[in-house]
């Protein structure tokens, strides 16, 4: 395994927390079975000294209970009433004779039960010591001082003490092992996941990640994919974008390129022959305007670029003008516009000029795409709060196939017709983004023949109303 860094975060902090839990709980305990075992003791010597300084007070006999003393393996000193010793523990520091404090004689008379401990300076071993008052009938005869080596504790003690730190050590290698496993099932797949992000950063998008759970790991490497995949996409349509490009442009170059020279070379009969080829240079040149006008439009769109001026709007107002404009064509062409604009309706919250160049490309489409009959305009409110608009036309309508796809950029249907009508194939595309950007939806619907319906729509906020 590679020592990575989260091995090493995870793994100090869970040593850390063990340690942080394990030391204080350790001495706690260390603490309690300590305390307990010493108050254990001195509860027994205690009884025993207690014990001891009655059978003495009765018997009058000291020498027979050190001889019990002596049995159960404790040691005992006797001292008189002036706190001299009369029967000695054989500790060099307690020898027969010697007197104890007189503050402990006093506390004995009184019939204070005395807990002290006692070192030996020459073994350096060390004592518990309980004394008791030995009275009979209130009548006070000195004390018996019970002595326990504290040595027993000490081992008990410790023997606790190195359980504990032999858990301590089996703990802490679980720990380890522990971060082991966890250091692993987290890194593993972050490897996995940055090798995956380095190949498609160089380009290399079939790339994928294994998306092994369904946890944050599990979203992360979904998210990995999902970019992949909006990356693939977006380097296709990007080519596609520029193949597209380049094949609108050559088009009008060629005929520009062509037609100039013929004219330039005087390869023509008649002035009016000449006026023709001069009148399709024109033509040609405001197309290719026209596709680089769109072009930046479109691409300022798409950069998130454009900006909107927006202020309320009569939408019925901005639909009579545009069909005003696009009367003189239609007429041109022998069309009807007709128009069906349900009055007073609330305004909505819009960019006038926007708007307009939305319908006035609809309608222009719809008289383009028309050899006969009528351009039916009509706008009305729908029971939802929304605003409806939509142009009809009857004309050369677009086959079922087709009209998934005639909001993408440089679609066309009858790629070989479309050089006649003169569009760029942009159009649907800019109205469509214009028309999102403004949080209304279009929709299209149409029969080879016959027909071509657009329907927009625009939601109603509550101040249009006003
Ligand atoms: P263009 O500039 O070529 O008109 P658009 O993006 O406006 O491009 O339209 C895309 C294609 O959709 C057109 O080439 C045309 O074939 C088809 N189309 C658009 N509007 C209509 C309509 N009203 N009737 C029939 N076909 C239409």
């Amino acid at each position: 395994m590679k020592w990575n860094r989260i091995v090493v975060k995870l793994g100090g902090t869970i040593i850390l927390l063990f340690l942080v839990v394990l030391l204080p709980v350790g001495f706690v305990i260390n603490q309690i079975f300590s305390g307990f075992y010493f108050s254990k003791v001195q509860e027994d010597i205690d009884q025993l000294s207690s014990r001891y300084a009655d059978a003495i007070a009765a018997t009058q006999n000291p020498m027979m209970v050190k001889m019990m003393a002596d049995f159960s393996q404790v040691k005992l000193y006797i001292v008189d009433v002036d706190g001299q010793i009369i029967v000695d523990p054989g500790l060099a520091g307690l020898s027969k004779g010697s007197f104890i404090s007189k503050a402990e004689v006093q506390a004995l008379a009184k019939g204070n039960t005395i807990n002290k401990r006692y070192e030996d300076s020459f073994s350096g071993n060390q004592y518990l010591v309980s004394g008791n008052s030995i009275k009979n009938e209130n009548l006070f005869y000195g004390g018996v001082y019970v002595l326990s080596s504290t040595e027993g504790i000490q081992q008990s003690v410790q023997k606790v003490r190195d359980l504990l730190v032999l858990s301590g050590i089996g703990a802490f290698f679980l720990a380890l092992g522990f971060t082991f496993v966890i250091s692993r099932k987290l890194s593993d797949p972050l490897i996995q996941m940055e090798h995956a992000t380095r190949k498609i950063a160089k380009g290399d998008l079939n790339t994928r990640v294994d998306v092994l759970s369904r946890d944050e790991m599990g979203s992360l490497a979904h998210a990995i994919n999902d970019l992949a995949v909006d990356l693939q996409r977006y380097r296709d349509t990007r080519s596609e974008f520029f193949a597209n490009i380049s094949h609108e442009l050559r088009t009008p170059m060629t005929y520009l390129e062509g037609y100039a020279k013929v004219v330039k070379d005087g390869l023509y009969q008649t002035e009016e022959e000449r006026n023709r080829y001069l009148d399709i240079i024109y033509q040609e040149s405001v197309r290719l305007t026209h596709l680089i006008h769109d072009l930046f439009e479109l691409s300022k769109m798409e950069e998130g670029k454009i900006s909107f001026s927006l202020e309320w709007i009569d939408l019925s107002e901005v639909i009579e003008h545009v069909t005003l404009k696009a009367g003189l064509k239609a007429k041109e062409k022998g069309l009807e516009i007709q128009v069906d604009l349900q009055r007073n309706l609330p305004m909505i919250y819009a960019d006038g000029l926007r708007m307009e160049q939305i319908f006035l490309n609809l309608v222009e489409n719809a008289i383009r795409y028309t050899e006969k009959g009528t351009v039916f305009v009509q706008m009305k409110r729908t029971n939802s709060n929304e605003i409806l608009i939509s142009i009809e036309d009857t004309g050369i309508g677009i086959p079922q196939n087709e009209l998934p796809y005639i909001f993408d950029r440089f679609y066309r249907v009858e790629k070989s017709r479309s050089r006649e009508y003169g569009g760029t194939g942009l159009g649907l595309a800019i109205v469509k983004k214009l028309v999102e950007l403004q949080d209304g939806t279009i929709e299209v619907s149409s029969e080879v023949g016959r027909g071509t319906r657009l329907v927009l729509r625009f939601p109603l906020t509550s101040k249009g109303e006003d």
